[in-house]
């Protein structure tokens, strides 16, 4: 089967997959309005029994509330039908696009995708044996690609992703699709140098380096909310990260001016070895929320399955350029006081600041302070910035050598040579 089959069947599970979750939402709406109608139905019943009860003296009352009753009733059974119908228009719909996918992969796949219960893993079934496919054939999903946008935060994985994509556009003949996007979380909560960074690495290849910026950054967000976000709320992550990456996505699709639906490669440097639940992902998935008519969106994992210690490797061996951050023993190049580090980091990361003389533990503890919440359930701002104070007393500054972090994965002499390589360079 080619490539192009290939899409049109993952477009076609796509649809079937937003269209059953358009079902499943009027449904839950259906019910919603049915048990509205329900209540004033209940109501209108109270009205009327009161009128035939009430005194001489409240009977105006009575009948005016059960008019309201009537009026109230009358609207929310309207609202249940429109609901009920809108539901079966979904349901139909959602109908239409399963046997649509079923009689293609019939006819492409030798796939049966009957109705009923097994409907929803037929399609999932198809979904991952395509994604699959389509992850082993790198250099043909570049050239099928209308643009591939490299998500850079300019940490080690992401600078790795981006030397692969290049690499293979480069053999594809495609170098000129890529674009390197970088979300800006606001200078107040990011390290210094980070975005410059990120600009460097995409010129290293001559790319289309783009900002996308969430307008109140991270601790605007925070202070609005007046909370912080968590493992289970990564808020942060999708106001600031991928909703503003989609903006882009309209934006790229709208550039290209393209007759056909546009295939976007949105390339992330996420790894399985980082969290269980990242082990959960695939090297290729379809982004159903970003995808529609007019962009079928894939987001690529290109260093899915390397460790961190072959991120490193990569690194050497490629002369990439990472931040100064990862030779202090802080393991990400997040923002500087990341919601998911550990304690330990988080002191090690006040540390840092006090010796490149950064404001943000103090910026981060007042708005603790002032919005009342605690920066994780475990503990507070304040009990890093504790424990940094008597670090530091007990210890003095942090120091460290350029080159350490490839010396504590690779040794001794892989630090050598990178910083040899890299002064050749400059
Ligand atoms: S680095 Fe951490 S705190 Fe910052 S946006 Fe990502 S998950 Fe949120």
């Amino acid at each position: 089967m080619d490539l192009t089959t290939r899409l049109h069947l993952l477009d076609l599970v796509r649809l079937s997959a937003s269209a059953e979750s358009a079902c499943r939402a009027a449904e839950r709406a259906e019910t919603r309005a049915r048990l509205r109608r329900k209540d004033a139905a209940a109501a209108r019943r109270r009205c009327r029994s009161t009128v035939r009860t009430a005194p001489s003296s409240d009977l105006d009352d009575a009948v005016k509330a059960l008019a309201d009753a009537e009026r109230d009733f009358e609207a929310r059974a309207g609202r249940a039908e429109a609901a009920a119908l809108r539901w079966r228009r979904a349901f139909s719909a959602s109908e239409r696009a399963d046997a649509r996918l079923g009689e293609e992969l019939a006819r492409t796949r030798k796939l049966t995708c009957a109705g009923g219960p097994r409907r929803k893993g037929a399609r999932l079934t198809a979904e991952v044996a395509l994604l699959a496919e389509l992850a082993a054939m790198p250099a043909e999903l570049i050239r099928a690609a209308s643009a591939l946008l490299v998500q850079s935060s300019a940490g080690k994985d992401s600078v790795v992703a981006l030397a692969r994509v290049v690499r293979w556009a480069t053999a594809a003949g495609c170098l000129d699709k890529v674009v390197v996007v970088h979300a800006d979380i606001g200078q107040d909560a990011e390290w210094p140098g980070v975005r410059d960074l990120a600009r460097q690495q995409a010129e290293r290849y001559g790319l289309r380096f783009v900002v996308v910026k969430a307008p109140d950054g991270f601790l605007g967000m925070v202070e609005k909310r007046g909370l912080w976000p968590d493992a289970q709320n990564r808020l942060c992550t999708s106001t600031l990260k991928r909703d503003e990456a989609a903006k882009f996505f309209t934006q790229i699709v709208d550039e290209l001016g393209l007759d056909e639906q546009a295939l976007l490669v949105n390339c992330l440097g996420i790894r399985a070895d980082e969290s269980p639940s990242r082990r959960k992902k695939h090297e290729l998935a379809i982004d159903h929320r970003a995808s529609n008519g007019r962009r079928l969106v894939l987001t690529w994992h290109p260093v899915f399955h390397l460790s961190e210690t072959e991120i490193w490797q990569e690194i050497v061996d490629n002369g990439l350029d990472y931040h100064p951050v990862y030779d202090t023993l802080i393991p990400r190049l997040s923002c500087i006081f990341c919601v998911l580090a550990s304690f330990d980091v988080l002191v090690r990361a006040v540390r840092l600041c006090w010796v490149w003389g950064l404001e943000t533990p103090k910026t981060y503890v007042d708005l603790e302070d002032r919005i009342g919440h605690r920066f994780k359930n475990k503990f507070s701002l304040a009990e890093v910035v504790a424990e940094a104070e008597r670090q530091e007393a007990a210890e003095g500054p942090i120091t460290w050598r350029r080159g350490d972090a490839i010396r504590r994965h690779l040794g001794d002499d892989a630090a050598m040579a990178y910083l040899h390589r890299l002064a050749l360079a400059a």
